[in-house]
């Protein structure tokens, strides 16, 4: 293994064990790893009179699995970074804080924790061939056992557990049993996917006693609900501690506390984000990522990983069952789950219908802004539609993708325009505190009185974004009135309105509860929420994904519709069909038309055949380098003169039959905080020729920095299966 260092200890220890070591004037966690990685010949280099000796064993611990440090090995090879960052990474930053005697308490406490529970779980009901068997039986019978847990279970009843399964579900779930795996639960937007991940919990944690299971979201703030409902249903069961949530929302306390949960198996279901793909799990037997589609699977920074796709392989690993769904999958996976006969690999579970009395989706209706009062923002009949139903009672949410009050602020006079001078961006309008600012660098000025430059009064904001359509749909709707006769009442939900911690749940508390007519966002509102008195959606003005020069946005753009879509008329009791409006300039585009029929098989195979002849993902693989540098110059030129330097090679030249290097480009926001981006796309039509290539063209990548065209050079990543080009 890169990077691995050696050091002593008096008694032999075993691989995983986790170590505190000196390293300079610090002392850093270590894990003790595999003797067989490191080469023989640099350890015969190595002079035992100058080695050091580890400062403490956390033996306390139990050392970490064989698999998860394979799944660290894989990750670090396959994102191309060292094992030890991405095993230190996927350690809870407490571990390295930690003194042994803090950590040696913290474990007794657990212990005595555990001890309890498992108490408690001895004296529920002896198991049965199915847990959703037991658990009705427990709540039918509960005072038959008399145990305190069970008896909060009866004072509250979780009538999930009562739920008759749909015909779909009972099917996906025996296919879910009768095959290895991976699956992809296709289901439409409130099919009851979530319930079959929760019964296919329930029987995998009654099939042993230790089982345990990973429930992966993207964004767990977003998904109280989620949370809310394994706890509702497993705690009751298996102990309070029996769930464990692990995401970056958390304290470095309880971080360490749900990490040892899981590592100690205590914790029997981990409910998190991308980070809890490496919880160490031993006893791991089935892993979920839930909306497997979402972009935040896939980390921004360090070993740029897919969670969704390591999951994937940690299945493998473990011997754990993996189980994506999604409403609108990855184009990846959906390739993944064709037929068998046509090479799929994964088993695809089809969930068509919603369930209940909601059974119908929306109604999609496309408004041609082409026939439209030139420059309106929300188009008569929309208008219209929106004030019948606040007239009715009923709740609209309208989303914009872009936040603040204008992008761009503009002098009438001479040009003038808003760019950050930090950025090649635009800073923003922010009407509320009359600010300019940056999304990009976070640079914010006042804004100015007069235009900087000519000194002319006549500033003025260029389109717009969510607080400006805010602003615009009070006046618009300032004419209509609710049953009752009140005013309409509008609340904006984006990042600019959540930023204190508890404010999201807040406001999605105020709009359960009926207190909002109109609700402006951005996607952030469009992802997950279950907006059960919702029966219009309306995307203001979507069409710019269209035509992006990224060739995911248009799988994106649909995805984001289908979910919106899928926010609209989840409550029974609604009476009227829900609606989705789209406004568009280009009404008759494929992608309107699928997402009209809500036909994404349709719309997946119009894709594919696009990705296909134009040899892209998932046809090609693809990898980009980075590099930040002072100045675009060096940026390029360290990237061209590493690739263009591979035909000298003997080592690496052969890949070139493999692989395909494009030329360097800026980055489509060349500049962010003074510093000068560019990238360099490298593509194969093999997985494997291309992850071979990266690590063999690590050593060239490292020694192009001394070169003196590369001067100014600050940092350079590589970015395997990037998923924004
Ligand atoms: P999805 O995750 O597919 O969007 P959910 O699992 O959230 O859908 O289910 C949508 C709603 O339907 C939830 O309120 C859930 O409790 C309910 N539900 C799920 N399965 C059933 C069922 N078999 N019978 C009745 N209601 C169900
Ligand atoms: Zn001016
Ligand atoms: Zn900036």
């Amino acid at each position: 293994m890169a990077g691995a260092l050696t050091y002593l200890s008096d008694s032999a220890l075993p691989p995983g064990t986790l170590v505190r070591v000196p390293l300079g004037q610090r002392e850093l966690l270590g894990v003790v790893w595999d003797q067989l990685l490191q080469s023989a010949e640099a350890r015969t280099d190595l002079d035992p009179a100058k080695l050091r000796p580890i400062a403490a064993a956390l033996t306390a611990l139990p050392p970490l699995s064989p698999s998860w440090r394979a799944l660290i090995s894989f990750a670090a090879g396959y994102y191309q970074r060292s094992a030890g960052e991405v095993a230190l990474a996927a350690l809870p930053p407490q571990l390295r804080d930690l003194s042994t005697v803090q950590l040696a308490r913290k474990l007794k406490k657990k212990a005595a924790a555990a001890a309890k529970a498992q108490a408690a779980s001895a004296s529920t009901p002896a198991n049965t061939s199915s847990t959703a068997l037991d658990a009705a039986s427990a709540l039918a019978a509960p005072q038959t056992t008399g145990k305190p847990a069970l008896a909060t279970l009866d004072s509250t009843p979780d009538t999930l557990y009562l739920i008759a399964l749909t015909a779909e579900q009972t099917k996906a779930i025996d296919q879910f049993h009768a095959h290895p795996g991976p699956f992809l639960l296709f289901g439409a937007t409130g099919s009851g996917k979530t319930e079959v991940f929760m019964r296919c919990t329930a029987d995998l944690l009654s099939s042993s006693g230790s089982a345990q299971v990973l429930v992966m979201v993207p964004e767990i703030n977003l998904t109280p609900q989620l949370e809310e409902r394994f706890k509702t249903r497993f705690c009751a069961r298996y102990g309070d501690d029996a769930v464990v949530s692990m995401h970056s929302g958390l304290t470095p306390a309880q971080r360490l506390a749900s990490w040892l949960a899981a590592h100690s198996g205590v914790a029997r279901i981990v409910l998190g984000t991308r980070m809890a793909v490496f919880a160490s799990m031993p006893h791991l037997k089935l892993i979920v990522v839930d909306e497997e589609h979402d972009p935040s699977y896939k980390s921004g920074e360090g070993a740029r990983y897919s969670a969704r796709d390591l999951a994937v392989y940690r299945g493998k690993l473990d011997g754990a069952k993996v189980l994506l769904g999604s409403a609108t999958p990855s184009l990846e996976s959906w390739h993944h789950s064709r037929p068998a006969e046509e090479g799929g690999r994964y088993l695809r579970l089809e969930m068509p219908s919603r369930v209940g009395a909601n059974a119908v989706l929306p109604l999609v209706r496309r408004v041609d802004m082409n026939h439209q009062p030139k420059g309106c923002v929300i188009s008569p009949p929309l208008l219209d539609a929106i004030g019948q139903r606040i007239a009715r009672g009923e709740q609209s949410m309208v989303f914009l993708n872009r936040r603040g009050y204008a992008p761009v602020l503009s002098c009438s006079d001479c040009d003038w325009k808003s760019t950050c001078p930090h950025c090649s961006a635009f800073r923003v309008f922010h009407k509320i505190d009359r600010s300019l600012r940056c999304h990009h660098c976070g640079f914010a000025e006042r804004v100015p009185r007069a235009c900087p430059d000519c000194g002319s009064l006549d500033i003025a904001p260029v389109g717009r974004g969510t607080e400006r359509l805010e602003e615009q749909l009070a006046l618009l709707l300032s004419g209509i009135t609710r049953p009752d006769g009140s005013a309409v009442r509008i609340a904006r939900i984006d990042a600019d309105t959540t930023k204190l911690k508890g404010s999201l749940e807040s406001q999605l508390a105020q709009v359960h509860s009926g207190e909002v007519d109109v609700l402006v966002g951005t996607q952030m509102i469009a992802k997950g929420h279950d907006f059960r008195r919702i029966t219009l959606v309306a995307a203001i003005n979507p069409d710019g994904a269209l035509f992006s020069s990224d060739f995911r946005s248009p799988e994106r753009l649909f995805g984001l519709l289908m979910q919106a879509a899928g926010r609209a008329g989840r409550d029974a009791g609604n009476s009227s069909r829900s609606e989705m409006w789209v406004q568009t300039f280009h009404p008759t585009h494929p992608l309107y038309d699928a997402l009209k029929q809500h036909d994404y098989p349709a719309f997946a195979k119009s894709q594919l055949v696009e990705r296909e002849q134009a040899g892209m993902p998932p046809f090609s693989f693809q990898a980009l380098v980075r590099a930040d540098a002072r100045t675009q110059e060096a940026a390029q030129a360290f990237l061209n003169t590493a690739s263009s330097t591979i035909g000298l090679s003997s080592e690496l030249a052969p890949w070139l039959t493999h692989v395909t290097l494009y030329p360097a480009v800026p980055m489509s926001i060349q500049r962010v905080a003074n510093v000068e981006r560019a990238q360099m796309l490298v593509e194969s039509p093999s997985r494997t020729a291309l992850q071979r290539f990266l690590s063999a063209w690590q050593a060239t990548l490292q020694a192009t920095r001394a070169q003196p065209q590369c001067k100014g050079l600050l940092r350079w990543a590589v970015d395997v299966d990037p998923l924004l080009i």
